[in-house]
């Protein structure tokens, strides 16, 4: 069975000590100034206070960075929902990146690769958490397979109040839930499709349902003028009527 890794993050628990972004970088050799993830500040809903909200790429289930995509070096895992790039086939023409309503893609400044998190994609082959989660002190990032009814992140999930930090306009279905209330502070952003792909999507979308629905429409007449026609179906000519192929002893297949 397919997994669904996942991860949840009691804002609460964050003090804002930052380890989980340093041994991000260090695990991942992420280049200076650029980020697999981030603590984001603000006010608490209602109350007074400073809000630390943990976050990274939110794993989507409907990722718009992997429409943006051209190569198809990004994508999603169906095996266990990870949103990933595939180096190899990354051209680092940056489309994806701000196609991600979350901000949480980078291009490497001397490869130009897109990067960002893939919950630590080699810790995870060697059935280790994501290093974030285990260098956490308070355990505010929790990491998990949620189709599984066994696991922490399950029970984590089951009859608590959840916030998911959602784009009013691009719900990309994320993957990072919150415990408790916590308020988008200044993300998501409005995603950012690239122009060939905002221009299919407005142009062409319509131009080819109308053609669909015209050929439909087409197919309809014809059995619509089949069904209601008074002509008498005639059968296809046979051979016999056509006189090809039958052996009239003409021919002698003897040399002289
Ligand atoms: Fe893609 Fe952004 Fe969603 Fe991550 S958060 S899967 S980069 S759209
Ligand atoms: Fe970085 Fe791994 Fe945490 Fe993702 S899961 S933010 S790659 S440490």
């Amino acid at each position: 069975m397919n997994k669904r890794f996942a991860m949840i993050i009691d804002s609460a628990k964050c003090m804002n000590c930052r380890a989980c972004i340093v041994s991000c970088q260090l695990t991942n050799g992420v280049p200076p100034l650029s980020y697999r993830n981030w603590i984001k500040l603000g006010p608490w809903e209602g109350g007074a206070g400073v809000h630390f909200q943990p976050g990274n790429c939110m794993h989507c289930d409907k990722p718009t960075c992997v429409e943006a995509c051209p190569t198809a070096a990004t994508y999603r895992d169906e095996k266990d929902g990870i949103v990933k790039v595939n180096p190899r086939l990354c051209i680092g023409c940056g489309s994806c990146v701000p196609a991600c309503p979350y901000g949480a893609r980078y291009r490497h400044p001397e490869t130009h690769i897109v990067d960002k998190c893939d919950f630590c994609a080699g810790r995870l082959s060697i059935g280790k958490e994501p290093a974030c989660v285990e260098t956490c002190p308070t355990r505010a990032r929790v990491f998990g397979d949620i189709s599984d009814v066994s696991s922490t992140v399950y029970s984590l999930l089951k009859g608590k109040e959840i916030t998911r930090v959602v784009n009013w306009k691009t719900n990309t279905d994320p993957a990072i839930y919150y415990l408790g209330k916590t308020s988008p502070v200044d993300w998501p952003v409005e995603a950012e499709p690239p122009g060939a792909i905002r221009m299919f999507r407005d142009v062409f979308n319509p131009l080819l349902k109308g053609v669909v629905c015209l050929s439909g429409l087409g197919v309809l007449v014809m059995w619509g003028k089949q069904l209601f026609s008074d002509e008498p179906h005639h059968p296809a000519p046979s051979d016999e009527d056509t006189g090809k192929g039958v052996d009239d002893g003409s021919h002698n297949d003897q040399a002289p």
